[in-house]
């Protein structure tokens, strides 16, 4: 089991990664809990809710609410639904949320736990890959039909307790999107990292060590950035490395049509030629390109508009001068923040 402290503005808590480590779970928890909320969806509820149950504090109340599957979840009705829950279950100030299963649970009953009662306790139970950066940096919100996310806050959990042996049952398309997230932190953090990563086939099963170690880094290039801005005042941007377009992507296919990493993925790719054209610099362009393919990432898209792409990249899409920003890298390890030109990203589209 690897332990790994992280230090905010209002509190400090552990990630624990491992293989089996549910079976510590009650250890792993901060504090006693009398009365305890486990939130998960459908379809994690079916693997993982009994093992979860079974190893929190037989003195505790348990109860269990569970979500649909999917980005649909993160909706004002769930997490209405979810307070009620809350209610009906007893839930007070001294009460524990269970985040039980990816970046969608971990949003949802993290902004539950946020703003219930004006706060009570809540811990992220990750299973997916992409939970390694979900879980971690405190984030946590739903989406609004206008946009996602809009509705959250900076709620940090009092332990993140990942137990690797649930990634078995993820399916192929979900160990993509989330390695799409480890590959962001090789390329914003070291090269070393970043190179294991490509030399690694994630279409079949990842030996465990290595898998674990790839999530121990990323965690560790993520907390290591939200610890010195919390808030994104300014680094904490970095981690936006390939989703200026990636956003952009995912909204105009439409979310369920492409999973939140896979179109990451690409945005990378294109951040890192805009940063070759910008910087006249050699990336591994090449080596990116073949693991992409070789995992079987998206990488011919339905034809999509330039232009639509171009204006779900500005941030500020009612004035007509925004510029686009993007993180592009120096070198791999060196992320900058950068404006482009409409004409340089629209060259580079078009091709
Ligand atoms: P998800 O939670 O929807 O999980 C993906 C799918 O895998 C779901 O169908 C889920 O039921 C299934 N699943 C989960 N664990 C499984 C397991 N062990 N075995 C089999 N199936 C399993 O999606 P996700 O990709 O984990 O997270 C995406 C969400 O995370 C998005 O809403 C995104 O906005 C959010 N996110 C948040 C942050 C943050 O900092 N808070 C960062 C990145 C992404
Ligand atoms: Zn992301």
């Amino acid at each position: 089991m690897h332990k790994q402290l992280i230090t905010t503005s209002t509190n400090q808590y552990n990630v624990f990664v491992g293989n089996g480590i549910i079976e510590n779970l009650a250890d792993y928890l901060p504090k006693e809990y009398q009365n305890i909320m486990i939130i998960t969806d459908s379809i994690v509820h079916e693997l993982y809710t009994e093992d979860v149950r079974k190893y929190l504090p037989q003195s505790a109340q348990v109860s269990v609410s569970v979500v649909p599957a999917g980005e649909n979840s993160k909706s004002i009705e769930q997490y209405y639904h979810l307070l009620t829950e809350a209610i009906k279950n007893n839930l007070d100030r001294k009460s524990l949320i269970v985040a039980l299963g990816g970046g969608v649970i971990g949003d949802l009953a993290g902004f539950v736990a946020a703003t219930y009662m004006r706060g009570i306790d809540f811990v992220q139970v990750p299973t997916t890959i992409l939970a390694h950066d979900s879980s971690v940096g405190g984030k946590v919100a739903i989406n609004h039909p206008e946009g996602k996310n809009l509705i959250g806050n900076f709620y940090p959990p009092q332990a993140v307790i990942f137990d690797t042996d649930t990634l078995k049952t993820l399916p192929n398309i979900e160990k993509r999107s989330g390695y799409a997230e480890v590959i962001k932190h090789g390329f914003i953090s070291n090269e070393a990292f970043l190179e294991d990563v490509l030399e690694t086939d994630i279409t079949t099963d990842i030996p465990p060590m290595k898998l674990n170690d790839h999530l121990q880094k990323g965690i560790a290039v993520k907390a290591d950035i939200v610890e010195k801005d919390e808030k994104e005042a300014n680094i904490r941007k970095f981690l936006n490395f390939g989703h200026t377009l990636g956003h952009a992507i995912e909204s105009e296919l439409g979310y369920g049509n492409i999973t939140h990493g896979e179109a990451v993925a690409i945005g990378m790719l294109f951040a890192i030629e805009v940063s070759e054209a910008t910087y006249r610099i050699s990336l591994p362009y090449q080596a990116y390109y073949h693991w992409l393919s070789a995992n079987q990432y998206p990488l011919s898209l339905p034809p999509l508009s330039v232009q639509n792409l171009i204006n779900r990249m500005k941030k500020d899409k009612k004035s007509e001068n925004a510029m686009v920003q993007m993180v592009l890298l120096k070198e791999v390890g060196s992320p900058v923040t950068e404006t482009i030109s409409d004409q340089d990203l629209t060259n580079l589209l078009d091709n």
